[in-house]
């Protein structure tokens, strides 16, 4: 009897699995389309100056919908993407996209607002990836201190070592570069001062808990307090309430963003939202 449960869970077991990876393969079939078939878009989250409370500027967001499998989440496709080698293609796409946006936002306005962009390791191990990201920004006659590389922090500690002067090349050329999910990954900071980066991203994990646990809220001062001393700007993610917010002005963090603000919007809606704020 216990013989044929064990099989019998066995074959669920591997049924499961095989589940799995025919989904796996049903989406990377899909994402090899999805640029050809239009279903990438951007949408745009607002970053808020905690001081002024004015837009500060907005995170580009991928999305993917595809009508058989639905909207398929950024950690999915992202993740498959890079195992793929397609995100050279769609992160190039990212990029241009959200220039085009943005430049045409800010071409009607009298203050700019500056747009971050999430890159992953391997598009910054591609050789040519500096040269089309400064052809696509003189495309849109974009001033390169509006723009904001996001990697996360992570991920850039695995490969260091051959991207560390991929980052100092674009910080030459004036890109702003900030370390996304900070917190969450290393345990050593003596990298920071070897790193040409100018902006850290407080993971949202800890801004959640930051009002519920006294870690949370250590750790988020500590954040705070490792960007004023290496003149870093402290952006923090996942702001969901106002209590939050006022937290975060009294430990003097500089930017927020959140659903508190706003939920990543398309550029129309952003268009419609913040068109008037600026002027
Ligand atoms: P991320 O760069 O850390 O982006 C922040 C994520 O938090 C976004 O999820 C955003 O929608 C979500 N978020 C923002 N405010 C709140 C909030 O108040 N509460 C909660 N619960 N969540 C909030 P999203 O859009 O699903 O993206 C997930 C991740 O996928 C991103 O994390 C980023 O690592 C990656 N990703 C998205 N677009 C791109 C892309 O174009 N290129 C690359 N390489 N990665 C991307
Ligand atoms: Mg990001
Ligand atoms: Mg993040
Ligand atoms: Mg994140």
């Amino acid at each position: 009897k216990s013989k044929a449960r064990q099989k019998g869970s066995f074959l669920f077991f591997n049924t499961a699995i095989n589940q799995q990876v025919h989904l796996d393969l049903q989406r990377e079939a899909a994402l090899r389309l999805a640029l050809e078939n239009n279903e990438i878009d951007v949408v745009y989250q607002p970053q808020i100056n905690i001081k002024s409370g004015k837009i500060h500027g907005v995170e580009a967001l991928a999305r993917w919908h595809n009508d058989r499998l639905g909207n398929v989440s950024p950690v999915d496709f992202i993740k498959i993407a890079e195992d793929t080698g397609l995100i050279h293609d769609i992160g190039m796409f990212v990029l241009k996209k959200s220039l085009l946006d943005i430049s045409n936002f800010n071409s009607n306005q009298d203050q700019p607002i500056a747009v971050s962009i999430n890159l992953s390791p391997k598009q910054l191990n591609d050789a040519y990836f500096i040269d089309k990201l400064v052809a696509a920004v003189t495309d849109r006659n974009m001033e390169h201190r509006l723009i904001t590389l996001e990697i996360t922090e992570n991920l850039l500690i695995e490969d260091l070592a051959s991207i560390s002067p991929v980052l100092e090349r674009l910080r030459d050329y004036g890109f702003n570069l900030s370390l996304d999910d900070f917190g969450t990954g290393y345990s050593s900071l003596s990298y920071l001062s070897n790193l040409p980066i100018n902006e850290i991203k407080i993971d949202q994990s800890f801004v959640n808990k930051l009002l519920t646990s006294h870690e949370s809220e250590s750790l988020v001062k500590a954040i705070i307090a490792i960007g004023e001393s290496y003149q870093l700007t402290v952006v923090a993610e996942g702001v969901e309430t106002a209590e939050q917010l006022a937290q975060l002005s009294h430990y003097q963090c500089h930017i927020a963003q959140g659903y508190y603000f706003d939920r990543p919007l398309s550029v129309s809606d952003l268009c419609a939202r913040y068109h008037e704020h600026l002027n």
